[in-house]
C-alpha cells in the first residue's frame, strides 16, 4: 500500500437498522441493529476479512455496501464518490465495478439458462459487446476459472458446488470489476475444494489487481487469504488490525476466542490455555448496553455492563491495530473466580 494512496472504498460509520412491525395494526414493535455504526477502508488491490459468527452483521455490511440495501445512516464511497447519491444510469455503471460472489452461486444461477448464456448476461444487462465478441469472453472466462469448454451448453444442475462456485467467480469478474465482495464464498463446500476455490481467487486477483472484502465465520479461512482483518460482534467491529499482527497478538477476548477455535498445530499448547466462547450471540434486536460481548465475555466487569467500549490503539499495538475492550491488554477475571 502505498502511502497517501486514496482507498477504494471508504465505509464510515455505517448502520444498517431494519424495522419489525407487530400486532393488529402492524406498527413498528421493535428495530434490529444488524450493522450498527461500522467504519473501515479497503485500498486499490487489497482483502480486508471480516469475520464473526452467524448474525453479527457481515453479511448485512457486505450488501449495504453494494446497494442492495439503503444504509439507514452513514455512508459509503467509492473512488471517493458517495453510494448515496447515485441513482440510474450512474449507480448501473458504477455496479460495473462491483461485483458479489455468494456462498451458494446454484441460488443466484438461472436454472434455465445454460453456463455460456449466464456468463454473457453481465455484458448483456451492461450493454457490452457483440453477440460473437460475448460468446467468446464467455469461453474465455471459463478458461480463467478452470472450466473445460464443454461448460458452455451444460446447465448448472450438472455441476458440482465447487465447479458452481467457479461459475459464479467467472460471472462476478465479467466485467472485470474493481472491487469483488465475497460473501462465505467456500463455507458450503468440502476443505479439499475449499483451498483450491481460495487459490482461484487468489491468483485471479493477481492478475487483474481485484480488491476483495471476505466475510466468513471461519478465521482461519479468513487469515489465509486477507491482508487485514476486522472482527465484528453485534454490528460493531470489536478489533481491526493487519492480518498478522491479529494473528499473533490478539487483543480483544472475542478475538481471542475466534482464534482459540482454529485447531492448534502446535501440540505444547494445552487446551484449558485456550479461551472459551460460551453462550450465543444475543439478539440484535435487543443488544446488551455496555459493552455488547459483555454476556459472554469471562473477563467482564462492572465498567463493561454500563460503558461502551470504542475502537481505540490497542496498547503496545502495531500501527493500524484497534480494539473496542476496556481492558485490552490488562484482562482481568470476572468479580467473584
Ligand atoms: Fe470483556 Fe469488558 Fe473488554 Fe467487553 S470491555 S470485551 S466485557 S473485558
Amino acid at each position: 500500500m502505498s502511502a497517501g494512496a486514496r482507498p477504494l472504498l471508504e465505509v464510515k460509520d455505517l448502520k444498517m437498522h431494519f424495522p419489525v412491525h407487530g400486532g393488529i395494526l402492524f406498527r413498528r414493535v421493535a428495530t434490529v441493529f444488524a450493522v450498527d455504526g461500522v467504519s473501515f477502508d479497503v485500498m486499490p488491490g487489497e482483502t480486508v476479512g471480516l469475520v464473526g459468527e452467524s448474525g453479527c452483521g457481515k453479511s448485512t455490511l457486505g450488501k449495504a455496501i453494494l446497494r442492495l440495501y439503503d444504509p439507514t445512516a452513514g455512508q459509503v464511497l467509492f473512488e471517493g464518490r458517495d453510494l448515496a447519491g447515485v441513482r440510474g444510469k450512474e449507480l448501473r455503471s458504477l455496479r460495473r465495478d462491483l461485483g458479489i460472489i455468494f456462498q451458494d452461486p446454484y441460488e443466484s444461477l438461472n436454472q434455465t439458462h445454460p453456463i455460456g448464456f449466464i456468463l454473457q448476461e453481465p455484458f448483456l444487462i451492461h450493454g457490452v459487446g457483440t453477440p460473437e465478441s460475448r460468446r467468446a469472453w464467455a469461453r474465455e472466462l471459463l478458461a480463467k476459472v478452470g472450466l473445460p469448454p464443454s461448460a458452455f451448453d451444460r446447465y448448472p444442475h450438472e455441476f458440482s458446488g465447487g465447479q458452481r462456485q467457479r461459475i459464479g467467480i467467472a460471472r462476478a469478474i465479467a466485467l472485470k470489476p474493481k472491487l469483488v465482495i465475497l460473501d462465505e464464498p467456500v463455507s458450503a463446500l468440502d476443505v479439499s475444494i475449499q483451498s483450491q476455490i481460495l487459490n482461484l481467487l487468489l491468483d485471479l486477483q493477481r492478475e487483474m489487481g481485484l480488491a476483495y472484502v471476505f466475510i466468513a465465520h471461519d478465521l482461519a479461512v479468513v487469515k489465509h487469504v486477507s491482508d487485514r482483518i476486522a472482527v465484528m460482534y453485534l454490528g460493531k467491529v470489536v478489533e481491526t488490525a493487519p492480518a498478522d499482527e491479529l494473528h499473533a497478538r490478539p487483543l480483544h477476548p472475542y478475538t481471542q476466542a475466534l482464534m482459540a477455535s482454529i485447531p492448534e498445530p502446535d501440540p505444547s499448547r494445552r487446551i484449558e490455555d485456550k479461551p472459551v466462547l460460551e453462550g450465543d450471540v444475543p439478539s440484535p434486536r435487543n443488544p446488551p448496553p455496555g459493552c455488547r460481548f459483555h454476556t459472554r465475555c469471562p473477563f467482564a466487569q462492572a465498567r463493561c455492563r454500563e460503558e461502551e467500549p470504542i475502537l481505540r490503539p490497542g496498547p503496545g499495538a502495531a500501527a493500524g491495530h484497534q480494539v473496542a475492550c476496556h481492558y485490552a491488554g490488562e484482562l482481568v477475571p470476572k468479580e467473584g473466580r
